[in-house]
């Protein structure tokens, strides 16, 4: 038993600030944690699950559209009313955020709903009641937030992802500014949901640092569906008048627009919150600088989740948080493995990603065989939908092992997940092929590929 109020105070009731209180608290460890906004965090409050809502909500447009082609005929044209999904996507956030409550409560987790500060290595200031805690240790689980361009002309006029959930009136025509994650996918959303939909990306082609057959296909895909994708392409300005927001790019085109959705990637939340004052060492871009242990430079003082910059995405956040809380109050220490993450992007196809890209491989390993499979997906056949599944493997030629998945397509999340296991696993091409093919299915095409399409040898 310690002196201090607290064994451990968690500042942030996110994903990993959640595990992290739970785990510890399970531990035994007498624990507090402050929300100054909502249990649940971003992924799930105004993230991911919200997001993956409004794309459930998006895809009907496809279906209705296709449903012929299986025989059915719907009497009267499907109207959509956006109303009632934010309204019934707020109930579920509202449920949602209630059990992430009562979770924390069971576990013996006292609740603060305030805004904390951190006034030294083991004190935290609570904003609303003013009062003082102390903690053993401390851990920050603050997340980060989406950047904004400030020094854009009409920059006020101008949406997040985060408004995107609560927006008033449903925008017909929308201008949305990025290539990444959130980009791609709210794209996906208003454009499904039947708004103009326009992406803006300042580069060459979106989604950078994916295999670059995901991003081209991607790109073609989006388009087919009636997205009107950009690539470089800036916004100068914005203007608002009565009938919306006119956009101009720096190459001197105009869009009129109800929203501009700016979807530019995120930022630490650690403004204001007396970390520099405690000396904790931030990185430029304002992350915690943390070992892999997620301690910072005062030893009191742990970081987990997007708040550290290193992989920002929900489950390595609860990854990091169970981590730190096993280590340092269940006598089992282990860290995160952050190199092999199975990610998936919930665009219109959807994409999972598992391991090295293909430019990644190629300067890493002397000998690749690159295989590949393209088909349209069974479901479009009747339909006659278009779109196209792909799938591509990369083995080291050298020993076998595969080096990475690349997958788009329906249900692309779902596959990547398992996918991801055989990797961490250490799958070989041969693990794969001795595999019998569940069929049919679009993931047989993975253990019945023959003939890599590229044999990439050094030299
Ligand atoms: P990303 O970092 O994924 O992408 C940011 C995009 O904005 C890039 O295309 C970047 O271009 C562009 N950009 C950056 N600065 C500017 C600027 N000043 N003007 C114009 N364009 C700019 O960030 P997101 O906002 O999409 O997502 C944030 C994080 O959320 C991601 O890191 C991701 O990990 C997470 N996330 C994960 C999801 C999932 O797992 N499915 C879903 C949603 C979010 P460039 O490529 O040239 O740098």
């Amino acid at each position: 038993m310690t002196n201090f109020d607290y064994d451990l105070f968690v500042i942030g009731a996110g994903s990993g600030g959640v595990r992290a209180a739970r785990i510890a608290a399970t531990h035994g460890a007498r624990v507090g944690i402050a929300e100054e906004f909502r249990y649940g965090g971003t992924c799930v409050i105004r993230g991911c699950v919200p997001k993956k809502l409004f794309v459930y909500a998006s895809k009907f447009t496809e279906e209705f559209a296709n449903a012929d082609g299986y025989g059915w005929s719907l009497n009267g044209t499907p109207s959509f009313d956006f109303d009632t999904l934010v309204e019934n996507k707020d109930k579920e956030i509202t449920r949602l955020e209630g059990i992430y409550r009562r979770n924390l409560d069971k576990s013996g987790v006292e609740l603060h709903d305030s805004r904390a500060v951190i006034e030294g290595p083991n004190t935290v200031r609570l904003l609303s009641t003013n009062q003082v805690i102390t903690a053993e240790r401390i851990l920050v689980a603050v997340g980060a937030t989406p950047n904004v361009d400030a020094g854009l002309v009409g920059c006020e006029h101008t949406i997040t992802s985060n408004e995107a959930f609560h927006l008033s009136t449903f925008p017909k025509r929308i201008v949305v500014v990025g290539g990444g994650y959130i980009a791609v996918e709210f794209a996906g959303i208003f454009n499904g949901l039947g708004s103009e939909t326009t992406l803006l990306y300042r580069g060459e082609e979106i989604l950078r640092g994916f295999d670059m057959d995901l991003r081209t296909g991607l790109h073609e895909q989006m388009v087919e569906k009636g997205i009107n994708v950009k690539t470089k392409s800036t916004i100068a300005s914005i203007e608002k008048h009565e009938g919306g927001l006119t956009v101009t790019t720096h190459a001197g085109e105009v869009i009129e627009a109800d929203q501009v959705l700016y979807a530019i990637g995120r930022r630490p939340n650690t403004a204001g919150l007396g970390l520099e004052e405690a000396g904790v060492e931030l990185d430029k871009a304002g992350a915690i600088v943390v070992s892999p242990q997620s301690q910072s430079s005062v030893p009191s003082i742990f970081a987990v989740g997007d708040v550290t910059n290193r992989a920002n995405l929900t489950p390595v956040a609860i990854r990091e948080g169970h981590a730190f809380a096993d280590s340092v109050y269940g006598n089992k220490e282990w860290h995160v493995d952050h190199s092999m993450i199975p990610t998936a992007v919930f665009s219109q196809p959807e994409i999972g990603t598992a391991g090295l890209t293909q430019e990644e491989a190629e300067s890493r390993f002397d000998n690749i065989d690159v295989y590949t499979s393209s088909f349209r997906p069974m479901k479009n056949t009747l339909s006659g939908k278009p779109g196209k599944m792909f799938l591509k493997m990369l083995v080291d030629a050298d020993t076998d092992k595969i080096l990475g998945i690349h997958i788009m397509g329906p249900d692309s999340g779902e596959l990547i997940q398992m996918i991801g296991v055989t990797l961490v696993m250490g799958a070989t091409k041969a693990d794969y092929d001795r595999t019998i093919a569940v069929h049919p299915t679009a993931a047989e095409e993975l253990v019945t590929m023959r003939e890599p399409s590229q044999r990439i040898r050094k030299g």
